[in-house]
């Protein structure tokens, strides 16, 4: 049964920064929205789904407990509000879920827990481990060290990036919005089958990335859910039973945004979306026929490259017109692509089964 049409088997539900006030006016974080969450999931978890939460809060609860009025600039003042906080939100998460007979655990992740294939493997048996013993793994960014160049900077990103590790049936996005509002801003766009220029103009019709509450990084995320074979669903957080009636049936409440024919495998998966990637190839017209048509990329196709990248890292593979059509696991490191780059009879730069066209 596909998962849109009938409740789904494993879930993860991102709860968002706005569930921690109890309004836009409130400046001190409370528990109330997340301990709801946190019932609801345990109320599908007896009755036989997987959970996964990614839930944000470290920083905020920090903030709150430190006194802080406004979020620090310092980078080792917020790392040190989002330690305070991380403890706190695990905290309102271990009652709540205990109080249900159920446990928690904690799981903080990096960049780089995805860019390097092992870590990132560690990462998805540690998770399927505790759904396993049933226990609800409680994801976050480890913001306590996580600097510029191994953040996500948004719990938007990293929960699509744990859907797609453990191959979810549904991606649930609380927050406090209802879903996509449409062009009256008033309305919710039930159901999205294609992300259209349309459909992202909706969203941010300033066309400024951050305006109307982070749209704009759900619909990329959507983006990545549906090209991973996951239900994505945008919802309201606050409702009694979002976590309950979207489980049961996904049409149901806030926007869905319904997969893609064919699920990518998780390999093809990580090289796509997984990995950050450390630079970039860019080939000629013949090249990316070649590749279009699942062939290698040798380096006589290549007419650029960018970034510092090794063999074993993941790169985008761009056209002369700067569209990144594929990433691939590079063969070669940047300074031997450099090299050969254009010479005939030249080496493989990307295996074909290391490369996914986008
Ligand atoms: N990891 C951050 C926190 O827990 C939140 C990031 C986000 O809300 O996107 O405070």
């Amino acid at each position: 049964m596909k998962p849109s049409e009938g409740s789904s088997k494993r879930v993860v539900v991102k709860v968002g920064s706005s569930l921690l006030y109890a309004d836009k006016s409130s400046r001190e974080a409370a528990p109330g929205a997340l301990k709801n969450i946190a019932r609801q999931a345990a109320s599908i978890v007896k009755s036989g789904t997987e959970v996964v939460l990614v839930s944000s809060g470290a920083i905020g609860f920090g903030m709150s407990r430190l006194g802080l009025r406004s979020r620090p600039k310092e980078l080792s003042l917020l790392q040190a509000a989002a330690a305070v906080g991380q403890n706190e939100l695990m905290n309102i998460y271990r009652q709540a879920f205990s109080s249900c007979g159920l446990l928690c655990g904690q799981v903080l992740l990096t960049w780089e827990d995805f860019v390097e294939r092992r870590r990132y493997l560690n990462a998805k048996t540690t998770l399927q481990k505790l759904l396993h013993l049933g226990i609800v793994p409680v994801v976050n960014e480890n913001d306590t060290v996580s600097v510029d160049e191994i953040k996500f900077g948004d719990n938007d990103r990293l929960s699509v990036l744990v859907a797609s590790m453990l191959s979810a049936d549904l991606l649930l996005n609380l927050s406090d919005v209802d879903g996509l509002l449409g062009e009256d801003r008033k309305s919710v766009i039930r159901e999205v089958d294609v992300i259209t220029p349309e459909i992202r103009k909706v969203a941010a019709p300033t066309g400024n990335r951050s305006s109307v509450g982070g749209m704009i990084t759900k619909l990329d995320s959507a983006a990545i859910a549906m090209k991973s074979g996951i239900t994505y669903v945008i919802a309201n957080g606050r409702g009694k039973n979002t976590v309950k009636l979207a489980v049961e049936d996904p049409r149901s409440i806030g926007t869905i945004f319904f997969p893609s024919k064919g699920r990518m495998a998780a390999r093809e998966r990580w090289i796509a979306f997984g990995s950050r990637p450390k630079g970039r190839l860019i080939v000629d017209d013949g090249a990316k026929k070649a590749l279009l048509s699942r062939k290698s990329l040798l380096c006589v196709g290549i007419v650029g490259s960018e970034g510092a990248f090794r063999p074993g890292d993941i790169v985008c593979i761009s056209d002369r017109g700067n569209n990144d059509f594929a990433r691939g696991r590079a063969a070669l490191a940047a300074e031997v692509v450099s090299k050969e780059k254009g010479k005939r009879f030249s080496k493989e730069a990307v295996h074909c089964d290391d490369i996914v066209i986008l």
